[in-house]
């Protein structure tokens, strides 16, 4: 029929730019372990970022569990249940006891109302996810922690470039990690990055991530391995002149949707709360019974127009099978997660969709309200 349309697509800079840096790493033979390019893109990161100590990784997991590693943590550390399963994981690789808290219906991250009811003796932080890029309510989360002693983490995966009212908000935390997969608005292929409020944290950072070596004969602590490559930072450093252009692009058809659905009942996109900058890094709408279809239904329909949505974040963390016996993980105390991850659809968004692309989404998103309940006769036509 037409080209697949997928929820994303990497963006990738002109391969002429991309093969300079290339060519350095061939003739200066610095393949890693914190090379040239690697140094560079570090500085012109934080700089772009707006933010002081950043550390590159070779993936966002391994920034994330470094970092949970970095601060020690012990014992129980509150998080959500609705965003990627790497959350929940670097817990579990650090010995951290997940305990899922609820999240608020409208931004859909951590409840700030619901977080002191589940902390306990044994708690030593809270892991925040900024789902889609928008942030979480950092001030609360902050004065939470404050009152009872714990350590504030961000997984800022998708949280590049934005800003509140404050700067950056990877600024904020005592920790915040970045994933810069091939699938994420900035990408290294893959990547990540953890970022810190001081030098002296970096450094420390820096020896977690290189085996927890300090020099040649001292080995303070069992690190692991998430050095950034030097073939990773050249594209990073490819990328980074383009980045502007890229969130403006996504901006436009963030724009182009959220002005086509506002005549569309039952397909509710999520507003953009608490942010100066966004990054429009995902578009993701609740379909409502207003709507003819349900969530799966829309989902399957869209597919049959090879119209690749996805379902960010079903199953819930909670749900799953490793998780699902947590006692924090019982259904009935994430009454909201439970709910938007059954009506929750994120539509293609990235910096190469073509006008003509958007069309087709709002054009396919429109058939089933044109249809009435009929909507079943429509498919069965249209996929014959
Ligand atoms: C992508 C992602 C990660 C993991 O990042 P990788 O770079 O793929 O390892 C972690 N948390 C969230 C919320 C993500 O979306």
């Amino acid at each position: 029929m037409s080209d697949k349309i997928y929820v994303t697509k990497p963006f990738l800079p002109p391969l002429e730019e991309f093969l300079p840096y290339v060519e350095e790493i061939w003739r200066n033979g610095a393949l890693t372990n914190g090379g040239p390019l690697h140094q560079r893109l570090e500085m012109a990161l934080a700089e772009y970022l707006g933010v002081e100590h950043l550390a590159l990784f070779n993936n966002g997991t391994n920034a994330l569990i470094t970092a949970l590693q970095a601060l020690d943590l012990e014992g129980e550390v509150i998080t959500t249940p609705f965003s990627f399963v790497a959350t929940t994981n670097a817990l579990i690789w650090n010995k951290n006891t997940p305990v899922f808290v609820d999240i608020d219906p409208v931004t859909l991250n951590l409840d700030p109302a619901k977080i002191e009811a589940a902390i306990t003796p044994r708690t030593s932080a809270i892991l925040g996810v900024h789902c889609y890029g928008n942030p979480c309510q950092m001030e609360e989360i902050r004065a939470i922690a404050d009152r009872h002693g714990l350590h504030v983490v961000y997984d800022a995966a998708h949280a590049f470039g934005v800003h509140n009212e404050q700067g950056s908000v990877l600024a904020r935390g005592d920790l915040s990690t970045l994933s810069l997969h091939a699938t994420k608005v900035f990408n290294t292929f893959e990547g990540g990055a953890i970022i810190c409020r001081d030098a002296a944290m970096k450094q420390h950072i820096n020896e977690l991530k290189n085996f927890g070596i300090v020099d040649e004969t001292t080995i303070k602590v069992p690190g692991s391995n998430g050095k950034m490559s030097e073939i990773q930072a050249a594209m990073g450093l490819a990328q980074l002149p383009h980045i502007d252009a890229c969130i403006a692009r996504r901006g436009e058809i963030d724009a182009t949707y959220r002005a086509a659905l506002a005549d569309m009942p039952g397909l509710d996109p999520l507003p953009k709360l608490y942010q100066t900058r966004s990054n429009f890094a995902y578009f993701p709408l609740l379909v409502n019974e207003a709507y003819p279809l349900d969530r799966d239904g829309i989902y399957d329909f869209l597919r049959t127009q090879d119209i690749m949505t996805r379902r960010y974040f079903y199953p819930l963390l909670s749900n799953l099978p490793m998780y699902a016996g947590l006692p924090s993980a019982d259904p009935s105390r994430l009454p909201i997660a439970n709910d938007m991850a059954a009506r929750i659809l994120c539509l293609p968004i990235f910096p190469d969709m073509t006008d003509g692309d958007v069309e087709r989404v709002i054009t396919a998103l429109r058939l089933p309200l044109r249809q009435g309940q009929h909507w079943q006769g429509v498919l069965e036509k249209l996929s014959a």
